[in-house]
């Protein structure tokens, strides 16, 4: 037998944490890690945050898991708090950003249904996304990659071109039921919708009956300097997924919708065993009450400044590597030039430097780290990339 005991879908490298706290993690021989990627846009209070280990202790000796089945004080009270920070008037928690989103298609799916309209179901999405690896969320995309090897897929999806207005207009017919879009793709390379694209969307929405669906599960709980990105566009969406942060390395997403867009969803129509149970709320209500103030919020907006500045200064002094920085709040990305590739660069930054970053589309290397850094995070930083950029040995662009 050759196949490895974890089922080998993932390029595995050759970090192997064993231990981590705060910005840093540490391998098996001891070796540390300025961890600027934490876990994927995870863990936005860094490593073994106290908070977050004193809930999960005390939970964990207090009450893990019931069942849906019973009331939920922890989740009640949690909720409200979530909610009472957003467009939405409900919510249902899960386990994953996959399955928030999932929820988020059935949401809107079963709106239409509600409403008289089972006929219209078609989510349009966009290309260059990533809503995660369920089947309703790999059909939601059009990267083979990801969809070969698993068709049929689920029909009822139209994937257009990111940014085009024109295209999501035109797209619009009597099966439409809504839009799905990352607010700031992260996987795709850190690209945000522009302004006219998001606040066009919407608009299309209200004209049409459609519903608007944002999957902030990487951009969201405060990645971006507000407490969801669709904030800097001054509109709200009709429904949205959420993971990632709001478990700060606890596996917790929410899939949070209007009242309106909700009707749908009544007894019988979805569920999960672990879905907000005890233990995930506690964790979940000690991060809310750190990061939903406007103190952390404020920080986060100062200290990607300041990232985003130092990360810029980096440009000139290696114009044979970085092409531009991109991003908001501490969702940051740079784009290496043609001839470099990201993925190596990540690998090398990693294996010669001691800093983990994390490689996305469009050739950019991912700046994703806790929430909570600060200046000397920053200047670290900076300096292992600067010393990372001078011994990467760049081939000539083709
Ligand atoms: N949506 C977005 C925007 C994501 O970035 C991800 C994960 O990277 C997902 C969905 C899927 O989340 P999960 O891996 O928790 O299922």
């Amino acid at each position: 037998m050759t196949i490895t005991p974890l089922m080998p879908v993932y390029p595995r490298c050759g970090v192997r944490p064993v231990r981590g706290e705060g910005a840093y993690l540490y391998g098996e021989r001891g070796e540390a890690y300025l961890d600027m990627a934490a876990g994927i846009a995870v863990n936005i209070l860094g490593h073994s945050h106290p908070a977050v280990v004193k809930a999960i202790a005390d939970q964990a000796a207090t009450l893990m898991h019931i069942s849906n089945l019973y009331g939920m004080p922890l989740g009640e009270k949690f909720a409200e708090a979530l909610l009472a920070k957003t467009f939405a008037d409900t919510l249902f928690f899960t386990n994953s950003g996959t399955e928030a989103v999932e929820c988020a298609i059935k949401t809107a799916r079963r709106y239409h249904y509600a409403d008289g309209h089972p006929e219209r179901h078609r989510i349009i999405t966009f290309s260059n996304a990533f809503h995660g690896r369920t089947m309703g969320a790999i059909s939601a995309t059009d990267q083979p990659k990801m969809r070969d090897g698993f068709e049929p897929l689920v029909p009822g999806f139209t994937v257009l071109p990111f940014n085009d207005l024109e295209a999501a207009k035109a797209a619009i017919g009597p099966d439409a039921a809504g839009f799905m879009l990352e607010t700031v793709q992260g996987e795709g390379g850190i690209l945000a919708a522009t302004p006219e694209f998001l606040k066009g969307l919407r608009q299309l929405c209200d004209e049409h009956g459609l519903l608007l669906i944002l999957d902030e599960v990487q951009c969201g709980y405060g990645r971006t300097g507000a407490f969801f990105a669709y904030e800097h566009y001054g509109i709200e969406p009709d429904i949205m997924a959420v993971a990632k942060g709001i478990g700060a390395g606890f596996p917790l997403g929410a899939c949070l919708a209007t009242e309106k867009a909700a009707r749908g969803m009544v007894i019988g129509t979805h569920g999960s065993t672990y879905g907000g149970n005890p233990l995930a709320m506690a964790v979940g209500q000690a991060v809310l009450d750190i990061v939903g103030t406007d103190e952390f919020l404020a920080n986060v907006r100062a200290v990607g400044d300041r990232m985003r500045g130092a990360l810029e200064q980096l440009i000139p002094n290696h114009d044979h590597l970085f092409q531009e920085v991109r991003g908001i709040g501490l969702m940051l990305g740079i784009k290496l030039k043609p001839g470099a590739e990201a993925r190596a660069f990540v690998g090398h930054l990693r294996d010669n430097h001691g800093l983990l970053t994390v490689a996305g589309g469009d050739n950019v290397v991912r700046i994703l780290p806790p929430l909570n850094i600060n200046d000397s995070h920053i200047a670290e930083c900076v300096e292992k990339l600067s010393a990372g950029a001078r011994s990467f040995p760049v081939p000539e662009a083709a």
